[in-house]
């Protein structure tokens, strides 16, 4: 079996540059652990980034997608599909939605979402609006749109012109979001707790002033559960946690555990907007994607996950946050809600980084996002274990890095 180093090596000379990888290429993993090509198992809080809520390689899935497999993989969307109705009234029984188009990734649900905002204003509305505005700290995606809608800088270098119509406002601040509303304004796209801008969630009383004032503008009040979404936060969507009523929402990463699919959900009033031929995806919501997404569901809910994430993400929080009555001041915040947690690092960059880089060498993977932010994102059937002995190691490298 080739070892790391030996990868990144061959990788070097295939790949394009768009990656800088964890130091260490993963072969195999079951639940929430990973094993590593030197054999070191590792106990995984990523999931994927938020994907494989059921843990990985589950083994209720692997027969679903083996019995598709056998049955029907792929045929287009030019035909009826039995799975994809099957999944679209389980996923649709969840939410306030009507409708669903199905996609294949975060980005192209916010792509649809763009589209959708825009043709039902000019198409449905006869208003010629079209302007997004996004929150600062946002993360929509990597297309060329999704980037513009995104806003920062460090996605954008080098892809000039970014297409035009999008706006973006300081985050928390409600008084700004009404200020930008012009007469051109469709929408507002917003994620209830920001992801990739370190887990920072939306107070309700701002949550609920960002669906006021669209309400009050007539215009569209769209959430991005891209990351978000499928009973993570500890409700099946996060804009739940607060009783909102979005027009539109995007998810995609926990779906189908790892298949890809995305999905735009809309209101009836909003899915005029799209007419035959308006919008497409040749793989979206194919029989086996859906399948597997339809299993997914259905165990989250068998198996009360999203109560679940909700009590292990209060003790996690709770937890990581008393470290500090022993390691006086080594974190600076702990946010987010169920099992989307964040853990602000009270230490610089680089020190930070360090502690990540322990941490994964004791067999704890987490991200690290906006440099200091420990981003905790595990399988919504982690093993309670598993977190106290991440605590318990968090605090250990702490004691060493703290001073
Ligand atoms: C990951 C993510 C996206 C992009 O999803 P892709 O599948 O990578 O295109 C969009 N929005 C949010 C909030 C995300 O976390």
């Amino acid at each position: 079996m080739s070892t790391t180093s030996h990868l990144k090596e061959r990788e070097e000379t295939l790949l394009c540059r768009t990656y800088s990888r964890y130091p260490l290429s993963v072969v195999r993993g079951k639940g929430s652990r990973l094993w590593d090509a030197e054999g070191k198992e590792y106990i995984d809080l990523l999931a994927g980034i938020a994907v494989t809520s059921l843990g990985h390689c589950n083994a209720e899935l692997a027969d679903t997608i083996a019995a598709s497999a056998q049955k029907l993989i792929h045929v287009s969307n030019l035909f009826y599909q039995e799975e994809q109705l099957d999944y679209a009234e389980r996923l649709l029984g969840t939410c306030r939605f009507d409708k669903v188009f199905f996609c294949n990734s975060g980005a192209e649900a916010n792509e649809a979402v763009i589209k959708m905002a825009r043709r039902y204003m000019q198409k449905v509305r006869g208003e010629d609006r079209f302007e997004i505005i996004t929150l600062q700290g946002a993360f929509h995606g990597r297309t060329l749109a999704t980037v513009a809608a995104t806003g920062q800088a460090k996605f954008q270098d080098g892809f000039s012109p970014m297409p035009a119509g999008f706006k973006q406002v300081p985050f928390g601040d409600a008084e700004a979001l009404k200020k930008a509303i012009s007469p051109k304004t469709a929408a507002v796209l917003a994620e209830i707790i920001q992801g990739e801008g370190g887990v920072r969630p939306m107070q309700a009383e701002y949550a609920k002033a960002v669906q006021g004032i669209c309400k009050e503008a007539n215009i569209l009040f769209m959430v991005d559960e891209v990351q978000t979404g499928l009973c993570r936060t500890g409700e099946t969507w996060a804009h739940q946690l607060f009783d909102l009523e979005p027009d539109v929402m995007s998810s995609a990463k926990a779906l189908a555990n790892g298949l890809p699919l995305g999905a735009m959900l809309v209101t009836n009033e909003v899915a005029k907007g799209f007419v035959a031929g308006s919008h497409a995806t040749t793989f979206g919501g194919g029989a086996l994607l859906t399948a597997c997404a339809n299993k997914v569901l259905e165990i989250m809910q068998r198996d009360n996950l999203a109560a679940r994430a909700k009590t292990l993400g209060e003790k996690l929080r709770h937890n990581i946050a008393a470290i500090n009555t022993r390691v006086e001041g080594s974190i600076k915040e702990v946010r987010g809600h169920g099992l989307m947690v964040g853990a602000q690092l009270n230490l610089d960059a680089e020190k930070s980084k360090a502690v990540w880089n322990a941490l994964l060498t004791r067999g704890y993977i987490c991200s690290l996002t906006q440099e200091t932010t420990l981003r905790l994102l595990p399988a919504l059937n982690i093993p309670e274990a598993d977190l106290d002995s991440f605590v318990k190691t968090l605090e250990e490298v702490l004691i060493a890095h703290n001073s």
